[in-house]
């Protein structure tokens, strides 16, 4: 079959991979769209904490597929679905109080197993949504980031009425700002650094939207930057019993000074949040099937498998004027009908 592989850091590429066995407990199926986000550029470049990849390594941990076979209990052949991409043990101590993301044993699809950028992928049974039939694809691909966003937001105890930050204007930063809204903010600033991605921001759900650095006082400061500059104007610019979401990823190894005392005698809420649970990931599916979740206006880049180095580049590079969300891939197979 035709993969987009990561054999050892520093690239990937579009090449023939042996077929993947389908053992007992997993089910086939065949992908039809991936969605790439800052977290691949990392695993190409080997940039990410080695605890949490395994290479060779087939790309591809947000995406939306077809069933292979019949499948009890989850839908016929020809199904769409999506997958948990985190793989737990089901029988740790974090497993079994339903904290799965920090399964003692952490195993993840595109990560420690192959991914979905590929003909065909074969994953555990338990793991398989089905996806309503009006669904779109091009909203359901975005169920593993939004699991991610959504699992931070319900980390913290959310009322009505916050004045909401989100420092940071990637994908998962208007995310950030599609999801919030349903917790019914005050209102939602994005500190972006890009001011083309204002539209996109506006869409997803912000009330304003700032090219600077944070400046005033919020409730809930959500970190979707990475940088060390936002985690530390998150601190800053927190309220008193305000709350602070560390979702972006900084590179590994790196550090920021704060002054403690300031969490302390603020009050704050210094909250990490890392992937998303079954039970995160099941609600957002549960939205996206009800229609109540469709972030498919994110999408500014579609590639054909084919072309699948150059969506990774397109990630890569930063332009001045056109705004970028998602990018995906489509065509995984040459006959695969066009998303
Ligand atoms: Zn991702
Ligand atoms: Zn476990």
């Amino acid at each position: 079959m035709r993969a987009l592989v990561v054999t050892e850091p520093g690239g990937a590429q579009l090449r023939e991979w042996p077929n993947p066995n389908e053992v007992a407990g997993e089910v086939g199926i065949e992908p039809l769209v991936v969605g790439l986000c800052g977290t691949d550029l990392e695993l190409v470049d080997g940039t990410i904490d080695a605890t949490y990849v395994r290479y060779p390594l087939i790309l591809g941990h947000e995406w939306v597929g077809r069933l292979e076979r019949d499948t009890p209990g989850v839908g016929p052949r020809g199904a769409r679905v999506v997958v948990e991409g985190i793989v737990p043990c089901g029988v740790c101590a974090a497993c079994l109080r339903g904290a799965t993301n920090v399964c003692a044993v952490y195993d993840e699809i595109g990560f420690t197993r192959p991914g979905a950028a590929a003909q065909r992928i074969s994953v555990p049974e338990r793991l398989v949504h089905a996806l309503d039939e009006r669904v779109d694809s091009n909203d359901a691909v975005f169920v593993e980031p939004m699991a991610v966003v959504w699992r931070a937001l319900t980390r913290v105890a959310l009322r009505p009425g916050l004045r909401v930050a989100i420092v940071g204007d990637g994908t998962i930063a208007l995310l950030a700002a599609h999801l919030v809204r349903l917790f019914k903010p005050h209102s939602t600033t994005v500190f972006a650094r890009r001011s083309q991605q204002r539209d996109l921001a506006l869409r997803a759900g912000a009330d304003v939207f700032e090219v600077t650095a944070p400046f005033g006082e919020f409730d809930l400061i959500i970190e979707a930057s990475g940088s060390l500059e936002g985690v530390s104007s998150a601190i800053d610019h927190c309220a008193r019993s305000g709350m602070i979401i560390a979702l972006g990823l900084p590179p590994h190894g790196t550090t920021v000074d704060f002054a403690p005392d300031d969490l302390v005698n603020n009050d704050v809420i210094l909250q990490g949040s890392f992937a998303y649970t079954r039970e995160a990931f099941t609600e957002v599916v549960r939205r996206v099937n009800s229609l109540e979740l469709r972030p498919s206006f994110l999408i500014t880049h579609r590639y054909p498998m084919v072309e699948a180095p150059s969506a990774l580049s397109s990630l890569r590079v930063v332009s001045n004027t056109e705004p970028r969300g998602k990018v995906i891939i489509t065509n995984i197979s040459p006959d695969a009908p066009l998303y």
